[in-house]
């Protein structure tokens, strides 16, 4: 205390005291805020905050230490200087901007220390320099000791301040940055106060007007108040603005920016956090997998724009349905899913029937009315999964078989069933990386004259050795890969590397290659084999390509022209497996095939099953009448072998004449005779004949 001065004046002026505390502990606030921002910022806006935070320390010292002392009537006249005292307000404010400048500096321990003992010294030399321009009639003593004591408890205390502010390891580090700076500021003003002795020197009572002093301390606080005010706002501002750029970021995020409903992420957390509940709860949650059925029919006939209405329409009309413990996102595509929280079996099916009623009734598009449907599967924990990829593997699964039937549009997860298809999905994978990882090979079996045993030549029939299962039948990968669009890469290899070594052989053999009925649908083939052809050199007559009746079936016009287009290239057409499929003579009438290979089926018959025989008959005379020669496939022995050039077949393919093998086994077997297997092989080639 100012000793002498403060045993009159105390107890006058003790809500002055408080007002200057009030704006030091507003100012340290404050200050603490705009300077942690400043440590946040680069560039300009650092500029910008450190002068802020400045300002704001300044002013809060500078007010502080003016409004302390006018709290005491000094029973003397008083006066300030005025050079001195705005002196005061500029090292407040440069010497604390440079202190905070320092503690930001990149030099995570040293910088907060070098910067507070800046900003304590900057109180210091504030506080004194303002002593110095206070000007009061008495003997003025300093003791040296609480002088040294005042600056070094303000550096200690202000570095203290920028440490723990700055430390964001320590909980509410703002707050108690900001009581160790009032803590700063108020003990150098106190024991600087100590250090001051005045002994009054006047007798005749005349004082400085008492209530001047307040009014001009309360006007000093209101401005530092303000000044404090317009940082704190600055500071607000600039957090509303910084948080609502989170919160649109978040948002975007977390939500589906055309239907506007929860994405993937989002799914997977609220799945993930219901989940935990359930188990703590030990009660249901359902999970449903919705896949759209006919939204791409949609896109392709009005176009995309049409899609995203739909979509939008349908997530609408789904997040409208919603109550309470029901979730329903959109995880990419035509694909939805839903959460629900449930007790009991009726409360599932209650959310179902709600969603078909969304999804089933009509939306308008372009004026027209329609319905895209879907299909839905459920999985319930903890019955049929514990986690979140079981539980959405396993809807998915459900929603697949859904999918798969056309009489149902809801189907719950049954281990059993879907089980299958989780292994197919499985092996569809593998069969995506077979391709890259060199697993596949091509077989190629031989086709003889029947009345000569000459080759004819090759058909090319696909390998795939899985790394763990072994071989695997193209019956069980074939239909794997046209589900999932596979078989159109696979089918290119096939034709490329059928081309490419039936080029290399020394005799002009066919090559048989089999083509798939997704291939037509999707790729523009009569381009791709023109492109193979010149690229592998291969004649065109050389290569036929072997189609099944369902190619034909699944969409005749477009087939028919593509085959058209194929055979102007003057490459053969052989129809495949004939007399298993719809054997529609309409299909022989529609296509001029260079060639009908009767399914392997009756060649099994044919020995026991008269009716089997006259199947045969009847192909072969058909073929005779529309000059399309026949292949029999599937010849296992001699005798059956017999009954076709009895019948007068042409050409026959089967385990007698050769198995399919790999191209070096077959190269060596017939360009070889010397090898071993070659003389059997020699040996049916003239039976044959
Ligand atoms: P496919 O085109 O009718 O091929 C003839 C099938 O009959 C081959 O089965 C062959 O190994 C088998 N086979 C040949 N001779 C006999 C015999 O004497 N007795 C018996 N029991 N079977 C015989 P594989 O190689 O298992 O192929 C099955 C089917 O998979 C093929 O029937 C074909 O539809 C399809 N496939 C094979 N490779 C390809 C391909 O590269 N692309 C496409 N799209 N389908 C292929
Ligand atoms: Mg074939
Ligand atoms: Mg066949």
């Amino acid at each position: 205390m100012m000793r002498v001065i403060s045993c009159v004046t105390v107890e006058h002026n003790l809500w002055l005291v408080l007002v200057a505390a009030l704006v030091c502990a507003a100012g340290s606030w404050a200050t603490i805020r705009l300077f942690l921002r400043a440590h946040e910022a680069t560039g300009l806006q650092q500029i910008g905050w450190h002068f802020l935070t400045a300002v704001c320390a300044g002013s809060s010292i500078w007010c502080t230490h003016f409004v302390a002392m006018l709290a005491y009537e000094p029973g003397a006249p008083i006066a300030f200087d005025p050079v001195l005292t705005i002196a005061s307000l500029f090292i407040a404010i440069a010497g604390t901007a440079a202190g905070f400048i320092a503690a930001t500096a990149h030099a995570p321990r040293l910088a907060p220390i070098v910067g507070g003992a800046i900003v304590g010294l900057a109180i210091s030399g504030m506080h004194y320099t303002g002593m110095a321009a206070y000007r009061v009639d008495g003997i003025v003593e300093w003791n040296t000791t609480y002088l040294v004591a005042s600056v070094v408890l303000s550096v200690v205390f202000a570095c203290a301040a920028l440490s723990v502010a700055l430390n964001d390891r320590i909980a509410g580090r703002k707050y108690l940055g900001a009581a160790i700076l009032v803590v700063a500021i108020v003990s150098l003003h106190f024991t600087a106060m100590a250090a001051l002795q005045v002994t009054p020197m006047v007798t005749r009572g005349d004082y400085t007007d008492p209530a001047a002093l307040q009014a001009m301390a309360l006007g000093i606080a209101l401005a530092g108040l303000i000044v404090i005010g317009t940082g704190l706002a600055s500071y607000l501002i600039d957090d509303r603005s910084r948080m609502e750029a989170f919160e649109r970021l978040h948002h975007l995020a977390m939500n589906d920016t055309l239907t506007g409903l929860p994405n993937r992420t989002n799914f997977n957390e609220h799945l993930d956090r219901e989940i935990t509940r359930a188990k703590e709860l030990g009660c249901q949650l359902a999970v449903i997998g919705i896949d759209l059925d006919r939204f791409k029919e949609i896109n392709d006939i009005w176009g995309h724009s049409a899609g995203d209405e739909a979509l939008k329409a349908l997530a609408s009309r789904m997040s409208a349905l919603l109550q309470d413990g029901e979730f329903i996102a959109r995880l990419g595509g035509d694909e939805f899913a839903g959460v629900k929280r449930m007790k009991g079996q009726s409360d599932i099916l209650d959310f179902v029937s709600r969603l078909e009623t969304a999804l089933f009734t009509p939306i308008k598009i372009a004026d027209v009315e329609t319905t895209t449907g879907a299909s839905l599967g459920v999985a319930i924990y903890p019955n049929d999964a514990q986690n979140r990829e079981t539980m959405v593997n396993n809807a998915d699964l459900a929603m697949y078989r859904a999918k798969a039937n056309v009489a149902r549009r809801v189907c719950f997860y049954e281990q059993a069933m879907d089980e299958a298809v989780r292994a197919n999905r499985t092996l569809a994978n593998d069969l995506r990386d077979a391709v890259e990882n060199a697993q596949l090979d091509l077989h190629y079996q031989v086709q003889t004259s029947v009345s000569t045993g000459d080759i004819r030549g090759y058909e090319a029939l696909l390998r795939w050795k899985h790394p763990t299962r072994g071989n695997i039948s193209p019956a069980e990968f074939i239909p794997l890969a046209e589900e999932n669009g596979l078989i159109l890469p696979l089918g290119e290899w096939v034709l490329r590397t059928a081309c490419a070594k039936a080029a290399s052989w020394d005799r002009p053999y066919k090559i048989a290659v089999n083509l798939s009925p997704v291939q037509f649908a999707h790729a523009d083939l009569p381009k791709l084999v023109h492109e193979i052809l010149l690229v592998t050199g291969l004649k065109p007559s050389r290569l036929e390509l072997e189609i099944t009746e369902s190619t034909i079936i699944a969409d005749k016009n477009r087939t028919l022209n593509i085959l058209r287009r194929i055979k102007a290239l003057g490459v053969t057409i052989a129809i495949d497996d004939f007399g298993t499929g719809y054997s529609s003579l309409e299909t022989l009438r529609a296509f001029p095939f260079d060639k009908i290979k009767l399914d392997r089926s009756f060649m099994s018959e044919v020995e026991t099953s008269p009716q089997a025989k006259a199947i045969i008959r009847a192909v072969l005379a058909l073929g005779q009448s529309l000059a399309i020669p026949v292949l029999a496939e599937g010849v296992e022995t001699h005798s059956q072998l017999s009954i076709l050039r009895a019948e007068g077949c042409n050409e026959a393919q089967g385990f007698l004449l050769g198995r399919p093998a790999p191209f070096g086994e077959i190269f060596a077997l017939s360009q070889r005779e010397d090898v071993a297997g070659a003389e059997d092989y020699r040996q049916i080639r003239q039976a044959v004949a």
